[in-house]
């Protein structure tokens, strides 16, 4: 730790709310999966900002548009049309099959605006229709309604009173949510895959029951797909992977690939809901965002890109699984699709997040318990061997 770390430390520490449980780092710049810090010290970044950075650092293309937006105009107010947020727009909704998108700054507005508008739609068919169930573990921000959509009681412990209408089931449990279903249910909103929760993906079928459960009750399907989705799966959104298609989906973090935008794609049917002053955002989808979100729209979804995704989530897996076979007393079970992974650990894992990051590889740990692994999406099969050699080097020392 040079002076240097020292001072901001204690900057920080003097004039920072103290929310974040940091890692005693300070980093400064990154190219592709690496980053430094301000000492100089490199790292592999197989966290990529939580999900973030899906292009990588320093991205040419991407780096490009935002500067040449941003010398045209960075900001401009929704009371006008840009051309940057009409393309981002009709993107989405064509990659979705859906019929409308609303751009907002993060991923906890992008789900308070799907609350929002479902509600809308369903209480004007029925007052009482107002439910909104969710899944325990699950994580959907940090706003009123988010946090109460969040199914882990401490998120919301001495914040309440807290918006009503919440309930929640156990995931991948279909006859609790069968059993809390009725009419007076408004949606149904799950993420396709458990990101915060400890990456718990959906059961052979469960999605598809819970899609055919929101029909007979006539609620809606939430998919929240801020972490699971922009290509992480293998697929532009996850939910491709199981047959099944949401009344709205939620996106954010890799959206604009590190510039801040949230958004929520609607049916035609459910945006009728919404008119003019019924939502509304300052900065939600300016131009600067969305032009860093077209990049992102443009190069995600092509078919070579997310069968590299694929590609090196499934060696990536399999490295992982084999390291579960070599030391079963510390990893007990692998989950994951694609490059959203987890691993499931008999002991808390910060101990050994912060051996990697000693050794110069960046990993996260969620739920005390759970490796998680979302990398940028750009990593290769070498920077995939070589976690899984520093994670191997760490489980023989331990
Ligand atoms: C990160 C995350 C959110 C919240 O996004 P913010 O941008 O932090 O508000 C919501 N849902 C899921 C699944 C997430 O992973």
């Amino acid at each position: 730790m040079s002076a240097l770390d020292d001072k901001i430390f204690e900057e920080d520490k003097a004039s920072y709310v103290p929310v974040f449980n940091r890692y005693k780092i300070v980093l400064d710049h990154g190219k592709g999966a690496y980053v430094w810090d301000v000492d100089g010290r490199k790292y592999l970044d197989f966290l990529g900002g939580i999900a973030v950075n899906v292009l990588g650092h320093d991205d040419p293309q991407l780096v490009e548009a935002v500067t040449q937006q941003a010398h045209k105009m960075i900001h401009c107010s929704n009371l006008y049309y840009t051309q940057a947020q009409a393309d981002a727009a009709a993107k989405l909704v064509k990659l979705s099959g859906l019929g409308k998108a609303f751009f907002g700054n993060s991923g906890a507005e992008a789900n308070e605006g799907a609350i929002k508008i479902a509600r809308k739609w369903a209480t004007a068919q029925d007052p009482e229709k107002i439910q909104i169930i969710t899944a325990r573990m699950s994580f959907h921000g940090r706003t009123y309604a988010t946090l109460t959509a969040t199914g882990q009681p401490h998120y919301q412990e001495g914040l309440g009173p807290v918006p009503g209408g919440f309930t929640y089931v156990d995931y991948n449990d279909i006859d609790e949510l069968e059993k809390t279903m009725s009419d007076k249910t408004c949606a149904v909103m799950l993420e396709t895959i458990q990101g915060e929760g400890g990456v718990h993906t959906p059961d052979d079928g469960y999605l598809q029951k819970v899609r055919a459960l929101c029909d007979k009750h006539h609620a809606l399907l939430i998919l929240d797909e801020i972490q699971c989705g922009i290509g992480r799966t293998g697929k532009f959104f996850a939910y491709e992977n199981y047959g099944i298609k949401p009344d709205i989906v939620t996106l954010a973090k890799g959206l604009a690939g590190g510039v801040p935008i949230g958004a929520f794609v609607v049916t035609d049917e459910v945006a009728k809901a919404f008119g003019p002053g019924d939502h509304g955002t300052t900065f939600g989808g300016n131009p600067l965002a969305c032009a860093a979100a077209n990049v992102v729209l443009d190069r995600v979804p092509q078919a070579d890109f997310l069968q590299h995704v694929t590609e090196v989530g499934d060696s990536f897996k399999a490295g992982l699984e084999n390291l579960q076979k070599k030391y079963p007393e510390y990893i007990t079970e692998v989950r994951g699709e694609g490059l959203i992974l987890g691993a499931q650990l008999t002991q808390p894992g910060r101990g050994i997040v912060n051996q990697a990051l000693e050794k110069g590889v960046i990993i996260n740990c969620t739920v005390g318990t759970v490796l998680r692994f979302i990398p940028p999406l750009i990593i290769t099969k070498e920077q995939v061997d070589e976690v899984l050699n520093v994670l191997d080097a760490i489980f023989a020392e331990e």
